[in-house]
């Protein structure tokens, strides 16, 4: 049996849930399990309502009390550990929220965690990208149970369907209180989810400040993109730290992906490389994103921007 832990917000399962379900069906069609996605939160009812209509997935726990409003790894962990006896994989999405979880559970549960899986070989052998994506390594792990998280732009979401999977109630575990949530400071955003979008047009260093930022505003607004950075643009205070992309930020894999002012440093590709179409604007023609761009510009960001703008008016 394979579990899938729901990444969520208690109301709606977030789409990094779809992509962990793929995952296991792989898994699950290698070694013929089934699939129960565990939903733990506060009031997540409806969370767990659409879970049980995932394709493949048989099964949907919910764990619900108070002390999994905020989704604590501490707590998370002491709700799926009596659960996960029996369950020869335990998946997650290799997002912020299963990365914060899935190490302590694998400690806690005394078994090997095998991380960002891109590819299912059979129940026990995967395929990972190490060394910022420069290498992948197959990985084979024969022990009785395994913590995996799934890199998702490596997998297609799951479908809905017309199922409806039984929903079953299942307790949690005390307080655990060694960890405490003090406050969530969200960065407000009317723009497309920068790991969901289909477009993404993302700034570096060449943007020189936060204020011209707001020439790839006007053009992420006029194509309905999401806006990612460089880790460069982060640093000096361009933009939020949510909005980096790569190895140390988001991993991302959208139909378009244009990039400006980027020199392409291989921490960056890291995080963009499996995009199907990238476009680079830089003024320095030997720039490493040109390498991987399928379409370039080499000229001035400042120059470029404005009559991009006009042109898609
Ligand atoms: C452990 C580690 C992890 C890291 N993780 C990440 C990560 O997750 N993501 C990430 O992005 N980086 C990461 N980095 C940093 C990475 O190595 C680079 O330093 C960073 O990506 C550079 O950002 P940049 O391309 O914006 O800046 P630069 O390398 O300085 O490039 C700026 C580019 O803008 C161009 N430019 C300047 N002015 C103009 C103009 N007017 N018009 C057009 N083009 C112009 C320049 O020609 C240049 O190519 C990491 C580094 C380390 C060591």
């Amino acid at each position: 049996m394979i579990l899938v832990i729901a990444e969520h917000d208690h109301k709606t399962l977030k789409s990094s849930t779809l992509n962990a379900v793929t995952a296991a069906q792989q898994i699950a069609a290698a070694e013929s399990a089934n699939i129960q996605l565990l939903v733990v939160g506060y009031q997540c009812q409806a969370a767990a309502e659409m879970g049980r209509s995932i394709a493949g997935v048989s099964q949907v726990l919910v764990c619900d009390a108070a002390h999994y409003a905020s989704q604590l790894a501490e707590e998370v962990t002491e709700a799926i550990v009596p659960l996960a006896t029996g369950f020869s994989h335990i998946i997650f999405p290799a997002t912020s929220y299963g990365k914060n979880i899935a190490p302590r559970l694998a400690a806690t549960l005394d078994v090997a965690q095998i991380s960002d899986i891109t590819q299912v070989c059979d129940a026990q052998t995967f395929v990972r990208p190490i060394y910022a994506g420069n290498a992948l390594e197959t990985v084979q792990n024969n022990g009785h149970q395994l913590v995996i998280s799934v890199r998702c732009s490596a997998f297609s979401p799951a479908k809905y369907s017309e199922q409806n999977a039984p929903i079953k109630s299942v307790n949690g575990a005390a307080v655990f209180g060694v960890s405490q949530h003090i406050s969530q400071s969200l960065t407000p955003f009317s723009r497309p989810e920068l790991t969901t979008s289909k477009i993404v047009i993302s700034g570096g260093r060449g943007l020189s400040s936060k204020e011209n930022f707001q020439l790839i505003e006007k053009i992420a607004d006029q194509l309905g993109a999401a806006i990612g950075a460089s880790r460069a643009a982060v640093d000096a205070g361009y933009v939020p730290n949510d909005y980096q992309v790569g190895q140390t930020g988001k991993i991302i894999a959208p139909d378009l992906y244009i990039a400006v002012g980027i020199s392409g440093a291989i921490q960056h590709i890291a995080g963009m490389k499996e995009s199907k179409l990238i476009v680079a604007i830089n003024k320095d023609k030997d720039a490493p994103i040109f390498q991987i761009a399928d379409y370039g510009i080499v000229g001035d960001l400042f120059q470029i921007l404005p009559e991009l703008e006009k042109a898609l008016v």
